[in-house]
């Protein structure tokens, strides 16, 4: 194993303490009432989707069933100089303020508890140290499992059950303190990435590529036509899927776009806000677990092309936790230098299968020998 399989996964228990609990009490005001009326409105049981449990899951698996080259490391708390790379003070302000409370920061229900922001600081920190780690060639690539995820972040405002853009502090820390100045970011999530495509908007030196389930799919943004504006226009590039697309989509995606692009832009580090809510157990698309594998492929070759295999994922949604554990380790099985195994067709693997275990049945019965005779 060259170092250039080694792969750093960031893990950090202090991002188990963002919880919210609907059953807590929330700072009052208008966005609490108007929230209890719409979990009110479900007639069911609503729980915070973003909980603790994808974390333990991922980490879970990856004990279980270990890959050659990985190691674990812990993150650090972001600092307020570095947020503010990509947030406004006022934003910032707001957010410290919150600290060991229980509030609601979106009419879409993104919320905080006691422990939110501690854990919010460290997986943007975790974003940071994961680059900051490759730049200086310790490791080969990395892995940041954060939560709160970050792509739904605006400069001044939490969505989508983000807080900080992750992915979004760690480009522009890249930037200002590691000599990067190239920064190309793709994001495979299902939804779009509209915090991180508000904040490059105008950027020449942040290529953002996102592909989404198109709208009117959570955010709603991401119109194809949206290529960014000022110095920034073309560094935009967004690909909106339709319900259902899956590994064929997506890898022509890659190929026929993404890298194309980045042999244009020549990045200085490739960025990866990586869901996992593509895959088919999330309902929103049908991407599988050697898709996301082929995927990963693709990006650390032109890693490897353009910028000395400078390759960082950061974790954005998924919500299933099997799909969401395993489709991590297949992706960190990739960086750790296994090949991508081809994606099938959904089913087919399973119809061989079922065909196999009932061809007996359908045989014309053998004829005995008396009855050739006759
Ligand atoms: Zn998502």
């Amino acid at each position: 194993m060259t170092t250039r399989d080694t792969v750093t996964v960031f893990y950090d228990e202090r991002m188990l303490a963002h919880k919210p609990d609907t059953d807590a009490a929330f700072l009052p005001g208008r966005m609490d009432k108007r929230i209890r009326q719409i979990l009110t409105g479900l007639g069911v049981p609503w729980k915070y989707p973003e909980h603790p449990g994808r974390l333990i899951a991922i980490k879970a698996l990856l004990d279980a069933e270990p890959i050659d080259g990985l190691s674990f490391k812990a993150g650090r708390a972001a600092t307020r100089d570095e947020l503010g790379r990509v947030h406004t003070t006022s934003y910032l302000e707001h957010m410290v303020s919150l600290r060991g409370k229980n509030a609601w920061l979106d009419v879409d229900t993104t919320a905080v508890s006691t422990g939110s922001i501690e854990a919010a600081l460290v997986a943007a920190g975790s974003a940071i140290e994961a680059v900051s780690t490759v730049v200086r060639g310790e490791t080969g690539s990395a892995f940041a499992l954060v939560r709160p995820p970050g792509h739904h972040a605006e400069p001044v405002r939490a969505r989508g059950f983000c807080l900080f853009n992750n992915v979004a502090v760690a480009a522009a820390h890249a930037q200002a303190e590691l000599g990067c100045e190239r920064v190309m970011i793709v994001d495979w999530d299902a939804h779009h990435g509209n915090g991180t495509q508000d904040i490059f908007w105008a950027d020449p030196d942040v290529l953002f590529i996102d592909l989404h389930r198109s709208a009117p799919f959570y955010p709603g943004s991401g119109r194809l036509e949206d290529t960014g504006a000022g110095l920034g226009e073309g560094t935009t590039v967004n690909i909106p899927m339709p319900a259902g697309a899956g590994d064929t989509a997506y890898i022509r995606a890659f190929t026929d776009i993404v890298t194309p692009a980045a042999a244009w832009f020549k990045p200085d580090l490739i960025l990866v806000s990586a869901g996992f809510d593509p895959h088919w157990y999330d309902l929103a698309l049908n991407v599988s677990y050697e898709g996301f594998a082929a995927m990963a492929g693709i990006l650390r070759d032109l890693s490897q092309q353009h910028c000395d295999g400078r390759l960082v994922f950061v974790l954005e949604g998924g919500y299933n936790l099997d799909s969401l554990s395993h489709g991590v380790h297949a992706v960190l099985q990739v960086l750790a230098g296994g090949e991508p195994p081809e994606p099938g067709v959904c089913g087919v693997a399973e119809v061989k299968a079922a065909a196999a275990f009932h061809r007996d049945a359908f045989q014309p019965p053998e004829p005995d020998s008396d009855d050739a005779q006759d």
